[in-house]
């Protein structure tokens, strides 16, 4: 049967069986095989690309590094197109005198970096971890944070978009220096799963590359001492990243973690740091704590303090310390925020557990005064269930951060014993993949993690929560106003009338 898609440039599309399916499986999920993949090399391709898909009828859905895990690209149905962004990943202008970056939406964050870094320029929000894979389009889609949380969100950070609609009309969003001018239709496709339409190009505000950093990372032993020192650090706007782990979570990073890979960082440290030797003072610290500092430390915080002078930064550390102090909290080595801010986009081996495990987190963020009842409730869970985690051999630790002065986010991150899938293979690091062993296939451990992850979005629910990374996994109906909802839902009928896009992404 004639198919629009045939006038495409060859090129552009994938239609072999194993590659479709590559396309249709998440970091948890494998979807359904999509129709075809497209895959655009500029913002023209992808207008004719989704003009074609309409005269066939096809459900559309956008691709960007692939990193995520809530089922945001992975279709419902068979036959859907795939629309993958990675061609797409040119940083179209840096303007450093209106101090604005415009990239395609394919762009990773780490691409995004090594561009501005040695003009000492950056963004505000500076990416998520995984940006070595991780597209601007998709943070922008999906919203997230790691770097400069202190400041806000990623999606709350972008100054305007070029949108591809349904239909394959292209639309602007905002004049790409301010917003909101009048109702704000950048906000409007921020966040949205790539329900409304495929972002091809984005325009983030610049600022200038911090001149002088401070480490520091404290021990606790209760959540309440723990999650008291981060509310009130992220309260006083002292960190630009404030991030904790609880033991188990710290243990897992301990074991994947390796000196060698230290060292590895440390000659990015150098850069980073800028003068010799200081670099080598930092250096030289970081190889004599070694690994075994935070062996028994029962949870941790670490934070990254930025100023214009070295002062600043130590003053805005010591005051840090003040907080964690009087939360009986105890300065132990900065190695890990330290290693991490100078190496800001590793490669993805995390993906996995140390031992090969499969690997899933589910997060939610919470106002400050319900951190410490979230925090209990999951705990709370996990007890109730540790027999069935024991003998499933399903683990679970946490991850936390705290978002601009407002917020705490709370990541439960789950190991199971289960088959890796192809997006695994492609994304980690060859090398280490090589020391990984693979464990059979378990469903029934996977079972008991999909069960566990529901019954944490529902505490979360509870709590008055919210979350990123919606795709098809968190119910954001539920966290609205019935009549906001249905103002949603008017939206997405205005901007694609045969519900074609994502469809299924944010519940729509
Ligand atoms: C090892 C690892 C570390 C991680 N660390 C972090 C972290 O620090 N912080 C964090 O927030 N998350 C983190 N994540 C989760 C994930 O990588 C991020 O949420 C990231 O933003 C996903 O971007 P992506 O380009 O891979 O998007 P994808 O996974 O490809 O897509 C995500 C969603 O956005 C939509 N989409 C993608 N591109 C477009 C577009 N151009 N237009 C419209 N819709 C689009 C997709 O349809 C989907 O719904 C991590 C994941 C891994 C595997």
């Amino acid at each position: 049967m004639a198919s629009a898609l045939d006038d495409l440039p060859p090129a552009s599309l994938i239609r072999d069986d194993a590659e479709r399916d590559f396309y249709a499986q998440d970091v948890f999920t494998q979807g359904p095989r999509p129709a075809a993949v497209l895959r655009p090399a500029n913002i023209d391709e992808l207008s004719a690309g989704l003009k074609a898909a309409a005269q066939d009828g096809l459900t559309i859905i956008p691709r960007g590094g692939g990193m995520s895990y809530t089922s945001g690209y992975v279709a419902s149905d068979a036959g859907a197109l795939i629309v993958d962004l990675g061609r797409m990943d040119r940083i179209l202008s840096i303007d450093e005198t209106d101090m604005t970056v415009t990239v395609e939406a394919g762009c990773s964050w780490g691409a995004l970096y090594e561009a501005l870094h040695p003009k000492g320029l950056r963004t505000p929000l500076w990416g998520t971890l995984s940006g070595i894979k991780a597209s601007v389009g998709g943070g922008m889609s999906q919203n997230g944070l790691f770097w400069g949380a202190g400041r806000g969100t990623i999606a709350g950070s972008a100054l305007s978009f070029d949108m591809v609609l349904a239909d394959g009309a292209v639309i602007r969003t905002g004049n790409g220096f301010l917003r909101p001018y009048g109702p704000d239709l950048t906000g409007l496709f921020a966040s949205d799963a790539g329900a409304f339409g495929i972002k091809a190009h984005i325009t983030l505000p610049l600022i200038r590359e911090a001149e002088a950093l401070a480490y520091g990372s404290f021990a606790f032993d209760a959540p309440a001492a723990f999650a008291a020192a981060a509310s009130e650090v992220a309260r006083q706007e002292l960190a630009t990243e404030s991030f904790g782990f609880d033991p188990f979570l710290q243990a897992q990073r301990m074991k994947r973690d390796s000196l060698a890979a230290d060292a590895g960082a440390l000659v990015k440290m150098m850069k980073a740091q800028g003068g010799f030797w200081r670099a080598v003072k930092e250096g030289a610290k970081v190889v004599a704590a070694g690994r075994s500092f935070l062996d028994d430390a029962a949870f941790s915080m670490h934070f990254v303090a930025e100023g214009l002078t070295q002062t600043e930064a130590d003053e805005r550390m010591r005051r840090i310390a003040g907080i964690c102090a009087a939360q009986g909290g105890r300065p132990v080595e900065n190695t890990i925020p330290k290693i991490l801010r100078a190496n800001p986009f590793p490669p993805v081996n995390s993906m996995l557990g140390p031992n090969g495990e499969r690997w899933v987190p589910i997060h939610g963020i919470v106002r400050h005064s319900k951190a410490l009842s979230t925090i209990d409730a999951i705990t709370a869970l996990f007890e109730a269930n540790h027999s069935e985690m024991e003998r499933l051999e399903v683990g679970a630790g946490y991850m936390f951060l705290t978002v601009a002065t407002t917020a705490f986010l709370i990541e439960p991150v789950f190991y199971w014993p289960g088959a890796w899938g192809e997006l695994h293979r492609r994304s980690i690091e060859p090398g280490h993949l090589a020391k990984l062993t693979e464990f059979a296939d378990n469903p029934e451990a996977r079972a008991l993690v999909e069960r566990l992850r529901g019954a944490i979005i529902g505490i979360f629910g509870q709590q008055g929560g919210m979350h990123f990374q919606i795709g098809r996994t968190y119910p954001l109906k539920a966290g609205h106003d019935p009549r906001a909802w249905t103002i949603l839902e008017a939206l997405k009928a205005a901007l694609d009338p045969d519900g074609r896009m994502n469809p299924g992404a944010l519940g729509l």
